[in-house]
């Protein structure tokens, strides 16, 4: 498997300047926020599935773009795969005709650009030996995190969320598991904010995490612009023996 990022940040204006979207594959995105924009018609056309974490829109901004761009362009619907409440807030408040079309009925109901596929959590789904499970997480809305391996290795990516002890008892026994992206959206002066807006702070994250291996790396993602460098600088200072890395636009892992 090829994960490229094309997008990890908290927000427009920091040093990376893209929402989340992780591009495995030709054919799948995980979350489809501003990131996806850097695609070119050839590559989106190839797109067949998107993995929604949760209804915010800095995941899915990038989606309602790629609909109507590839309209007339594609043989076949673009699957979305979300939880059934994240896919009743998308067709009750953004597909829904004044924010934007339906793309699930366009250009007809029968050959749509879009489809939804309602992700059950903890099944997993089999695209052709890519194995995805959709584990819940706690944040300000529903929210999962996608467990995506091949027989070789595979990572975990958890979208936005805080404290979730039951995430990483399910995870830490997964030998597969190489990489986690995790949220760290906040300094541990802004704990409180981290809190309420369901993230986590270098000091929350440390904490949810203690009964994880050493072997898993950690990537961070959703670095809140202008505050990269404390939020890693904490991170490593509390790092009990772990290493932590800022996810960056453009980087490229194999599994
Ligand atoms: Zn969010
Ligand atoms: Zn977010």
């Amino acid at each position: 498997m090829n994960l490229k990022v094309l997008g990890c940040a908290g927000g427009i204006g920091g040093r990376e300047r893209l929402t989340t979207c992780l591009w495995l594959d030709d054919d799948i995105l995980l979350d489809a926020g501003t990131g996806l924009a850097s695609l070119g018609m050839e590559q989106l056309v190839k797109i067949d599935h998107v993995f929604l974490t949760h209804s915010h829109l800095d995941h899915i901004a990038g989606l309602a773009l790629l609909a109507d761009a590839i309209l007339g362009k594609k043989v076949g619907p673009v699957t979305i795969h979300a939880t059934e409440e994240v896919i009743a807030t998308l067709k009750n408040h953004f597909f829904n005709w004044l924010i934007w079309p339906d793309f699930t009925t366009i250009p007809t109901a029968d050959n749509p650009v879009l489809c939804w596929e309602p992700m059950q959590r903890g099944v997993t789904l089999d695209l052709e030996g890519r194995l995805i499970t959709a584990n819940p997480v706690n944040h300000a809305v529903d929210a999962v995190s996608y467990w995506v391996r091949n027989q070789d290795a595979g990572f975990l990516f958890t979208g936005d969320m805080a404290a979730t002890p039951a995430l990483w008892e399910k995870m830490k026994g997964e030998a597969k598991l190489a990489k986690v992206i995790v949220d760290c959206s906040f300094t541990n002066a802004d704990s409180d904010l981290a809190a309420v807006s369901g993230h986590f702070c270098p000091q929350s994250l440390i904490d949810d995490i203690q009964t994880m291996p050493h072997s898993t790396d950690f990537l961070i993602y959703h670095l809140k612009p202008g505050q990269e460098e404390v939020i890693m600088q904490e991170l490593r200072t509390d790092a009990r023996g772990r290493s932590f890395e800022a996810l960056k636009c453009g980087d490229h892992f194999v599994f």
